[in-house]
């Protein structure tokens, strides 16, 4: 049988595989999103594009 590929306890189970349940794959699906998050960066504000943004709003209309 194959192990879990988290906790290498238990045997994969064909629902979740190749993890042993949910909570194993939740835990593998943690990992990916804390390592894609945890690139650094120097808190660099998001963009927005005016051209594609109808909240922005340069100069402010006083009509
Ligand atoms: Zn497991």
């Amino acid at each position: 049988m194959t192990q879990c590929a988290i906790c290498k306890k238990r045997d994969v189970s064909p629902e979740y595989k190749p993890f042993c349940s949910k909570r194993c794959a939740d835990i593998d699906l943690g990992r990916w999103f804390n390592g894609n998050y945890a690139i650094p960066t120097n808190e660099v504000a998001p963009t927005v594009d005016p051209a594609n943004s109808a909240d922005v709003v340069p100069y402010p209309r006083e009509d």
